[in-house]
Formats: structure tokens, sequence, C-alpha cells
């Protein structure tokens, strides 16, 4: 206790209203044995970005950005203030070696998801380069992993010519046999974003790939329930991988990759919330968000609803 009457410890002389929980408020630290209702784990890395990025600084910014929501959702008349998110913390990330940080996110997803501390589990990157490792971890402890990526790329490149970047995730799944090319799906694939070779690679190999086109002529949720449809008698868990940029640049002023003609977040929101309630899905990575480049947190609040919203099944 202060002996000051007015003062509080640094950065926590907020105004608080007895009637509102912010959403941060959920968050709780992990103890061996605490359970809740979803759980994230920090994944601070973007040194294998292609383009510069500050990703790393991301779950800082997604946590933070839960100050700026309640627990009170007026569409469901629900009040998620009893759930707990139980926080991992971040993943302490090597200085020099990608490959020692690519294996301690491996390492670190696989001690999470046994430590079975919630049903569902969310992994803040980062940028998408993490996600060959968490996928890597998921597969040895639940099994024949399928995806659902919802992203402007491929994510398919070679990687002679620049290693394991973020560009490369997905192939390096395939191609290390982790994951059948059948059991990828890729949502809101954008123009004059990718090469051709990525998509003749996507084809060869059995991945779904729907467009932003297909996004916009059939809409997201026959979209979501097709991939659903597709993947759930053929694997053990669904994985959703969520890219920020696939979002239209309007929206995501903090993604590396900004452009035209992406989804709106009311579309992301919307295949977030069907994809998590199918009961196979018990991961997701949110990854791409550079705050540094951000606009008033813009992108980050985005990340930050989609988090809760993993609450309200
Ligand atoms: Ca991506």
């Amino acid at each position: 206790m202060s002996t000051f009457q007015h003062i509080k410890p640094a950065g926590k002389a907020q105004f608080k209203d007895r009637y509102t929980t912010k959403a941060a408020e959920l968050l709780t630290p992990y103890k061996e044995g605490k359970k809740g209702e979803a759980a994230i784990l920090g994944a601070p890395l973007s040194k294998p970005s292609i383009s510069h990025s500050g990703a790393s600084f991301a779950p800082d910014a997604i946590r933070r950005c839960l100050n700026s929501f309640t627990t009170y959702n007026i569409e469901e008349e629900t009040d998620i203030s009893s759930q707990k998110i139980i926080d991992f913390g971040d993943i302490a990330m090597h200085p020099t070696s990608i490959e020692e940080c690519h294996q301690r996110i491996y390492q670190a997803t696989k001690e999470i998801t046994e430590a079975q501390a919630a049903p569902f589990t969310i992994i803040l990157g980062g940028d998408h380069s993490i996600t060959t490792s968490t996928v890597k971890a998921i597969k040895e402890t639940r099994g024949t992993v399928g995806i659902i990526q919802l992203d402007a790329h491929h994510d398919l490149r070679n990687t002679e010519d620049g290693g394991p970047t973020n560009g490369t995730p997905f192939r390096r799944l395939i191609e290390g046999g982790h994951l059948k090319g059948e059991h990828l799906i890729q949502i809101g694939i954008r123009n004059y974003s990718n090469a051709k070779a990525y998509h003749d690679y996507a084809i060869e190999n059995g991945v779904t790939v729907y467009t932003m086109k297909d996004v916009r002529q059939r809409g997201i949720t026959e979209l979501i329930q097709s991939a659903l449809t597709h993947l759930e008698d053929k694997v053990d868990t669904i994985y959703l991988s969520v890219d920020m940029d696939v979002l239209d640049q309007a929206y995501a002023p903090g993604c590396p990759a900004i452009g035209p003609g992406g989804m709106d977040p009311d579309t992301l929101t919307q295949a977030v919330k069907q994809t998590i309630q199918h009961p196979k899905v018990q991961t997701m990575d949110i990854v791409e968000i550079d705050p540094t480049l951000d606009i008033r947190d813009m992108t980050s609040r985005i990340a930050s609803l989609l988090v809760l919203n993993s609450l309200i099944n």
C-alpha cells in the first residue's frame, strides 16, 4: 500500500469505473494447474522477414490493446468478465541465430500445448516464419494438422533464395513432410502480390486457393464452411493462421506488406469466429503486425478483438 493518498504505482494511475471490466484484466499469468478458456503465447521474432519489420513488438502491443476493450458483447448480450486468458508470456529469442529462434518456438509451443491450460491457444507473432515451428509442434502433440490460412500471399516461396523467411512457412511444412498440400486452404490471396510460380506450386501440391475475388463473390461464410468440410474428416486438428495483411491497407497500416484489395475487419472477424467454433480448431496464430509502422495501434486493436472473439463460443 502506498503511504500517499492519490499516488499509484507507475502506469497504474488510470480511471477505474466500478462497473467496467477491461479485457486486459482477463490476462492471467500461467501457473502450473491454472486453467482458462484460452491461452496466449508471444513469439516475438521478425528477423527472418524479407522486408524491414518490427513484428517482434506485436505481442506486447496486442496485449496492451486489450485495454481498449471491455468484456461486454452487446450483440450477443454476453459478458466474458469471468473468463481467463492464460498468458504464457513470450519466448526468449536468440539474438543472431534464426535457426535457434525457430527451434525455441517449436519447443515452447510443444511445452505449452502439453500443459493443457486451455482448450484454445493463440500464438502472437512475430512474422509468418514462426508458423513452420508452431505447426510442427502441434503435429507432434495433436496428430495430423490441417491449416486454414488467411493471407494476401501464398507464403510458398523457394528457400534457396533466402532461407527460412516469412515468405516460406507453408512450403517448408510441405517439403519437410509435416503438412500435406491437400490439408492447406488459403483464403484471401490477392492480385499482383504473388508470383505465378507459387500459385502453380500450390495447385501442383493440392493446396486449395481462394482469392479475394472468391471472397467477394461467394462470401466468407461459404468459403470457411467449405474449408472446414474439406478438412474435418482428414485431419486430427485444424490450425488457423491469420496473417493480418489479408486486410486491406485501409484497415491494417501496421502490416509490413500492406496493399489495396484486401478484406475488411468484419469479414476477417466473421472468418475467425466461424472457424474457431469447430471443435477440431484448437490453435490459431496472428502474425505480421509491426507496431512501429502502425497508426494509433489500429492493426493491433483488430488483433486484440480477434483474441477476445476466441473467448465467445
Ligand atoms: Ca503471410
